[in-house]
């Protein structure tokens, strides 16, 4: 066994795939162009062939795909965008970048991604789009989100940086919306060493609109278009994606088993694990599992790190009960993220993880109780 367990653990990642991300990493040193060059367009065309889109831009990491997302749509200073507050402080700093102001929705309880009963009443004349996360690999509810967004003539962003490989009716996470963002940060389920992200969308406009966005807004070289930015994914890092990309179906089913070994052995405990949603699969970048009270979670936290366990808390803090947020943002009523943000813990999780490891979480989360 290797302890400690991390709830994520990028180097055991490099690991497994180490002779062939060696390769890839020389290999690039020796090709001519180190900057937007083979090693990212050959990366943007597996990604979109494997999410099930024809175009993927890649980007400097999923923070700017969110703000290039909405720079494409033509998001103006003002214009509102409705997200969730149990999410990465990152959505909400993507929309901010942009000029846009977020609104922030509750979660549902058995899903944790945004409430659809609560979107209607924070629509008003200047809302523009709805960013939905998929949180922890759980796809959000995309049928009544595209319902939603048609009636009210709002577009419909996926913020996919933690659910590359879920499904919902069949197809992969990344279709659903007019685009999509995915972040390759290391502890993602597909993770560069370094950052790095992108966006996906099936427009042949916001495709050719973005690839101008991300650099200078360049229509050709030293010739601005648009106001642009620079966001660019870095050679090295599609390199090293493109090996990883191929492991990515065998890595997800095995978070998959992993969950489904810890749902099973924690059946009998106090413990919530993760809900099965009708039409859905899950991508497990994270399993989360919720306690009766702060103590008790706190205190499981404590015990687990005495045997060396480290788990981890996605996320402590909402984003409206943060000092850079609390006092502006327009929030619906947040009753499940309030309580979520004190009782959940997310258990060690990455497809390295051995049997026995992964039996070891198990046993020391039941000694507990
Ligand atoms: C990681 C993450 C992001 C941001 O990605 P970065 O690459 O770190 O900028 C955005 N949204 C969610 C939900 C995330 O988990």
């Amino acid at each position: 066994m290797n302890l400690p367990l991390l709830v994520s653990n990028p180097r055991s990642s490099y690991l497994a795939s180490k002779e062939a991300i060696d390769q890839a990493t020389l290999d690039f040193y020796n090709n001519p162009y180190y900057v937007l060059g083979d090693y990212v367009s050959d990366f943007e065309a597996r990604f979109a062939g494997y999410i099930g889109v024809p175009h993927a831009v890649g980007v400097a990491n999923g923070t700017d795909a969110i703000t290039l997302a909405l720079m494409a749509l033509n998001i103006q200073p003002g214009d509102e965008i409705i997200t969730v507050s149990h999410t990465a402080v990152a959505t909400v700093v993507g929309i901010e970048r942009a000029g846009a102001v977020p609104v922030l929705v509750d979660v549902d309880p058995d899903s944790k991604t945004i409430d659809v009963t609560k979107i209607p009443s924070m629509i008003t004349a200047r809302t523009k789009a709805i960013i939905a996360v998929h949180l922890y690999g759980q796809p959000a509810d995309l049928d009544t989100l595209r319902s939603i967004c048609s009636e009210n003539d709002l577009f419909l962003i996926e913020d996919c940086a933690q659910s590359h490989g879920a499904t919902y009716h069949g197809q992969k996470t990344g279709t659903f919306g007019d685009l999509a963002t995915f972040s390759f940060y290391p502890t993602k389920n597909l993770g560069a060493i370094g950052d790095g992200g992108a966006v996906v969308t099936s427009s042949p406009e916001l495709n050719e609109k973005l690839r101008m966005l991300r650099q200078y807004g360049w229509k050709t070289p030293q010739y601005s278009l648009l106001s642009g930015m620079n966001s660019r994914l870095d050679g090295l890092q599609a390199a090293i994606l493109t090996v990883k990309l191929a492991k990515l179906d065998s890595d997800i089913a095995r978070r998959q088993h992993i969950a489904s070994t810890y749902t099973a052995h924690l059946a009998n405990l106090p413990v919530v694990t993760p809900k099965t949603i009708q039409n859905t699969t899950h991508a497990y970048h994270l399993y989360v599992i919720e306690l009766e009270s702060q103590d008790t979670r706190d205190q499981l936290m404590s015990h687990l790190k005495a045997a060396h366990i480290f788990a981890g808390i996605h996320y402590p803090f909402g984003v409206h009960e943060q000092p850079a947020y609390d006092q502006k943002l327009r929030c619906s009523d947040m009753t499940h993220t309030n309580r979520l943000t004190k009782t959940i813990l997310s258990l060690p999780m990455y497809p390295e993880l051995s049997d026995q490891e992964v039996k070891y979480v198990c046993d020391y989360v039941s000694s507990f109780f």
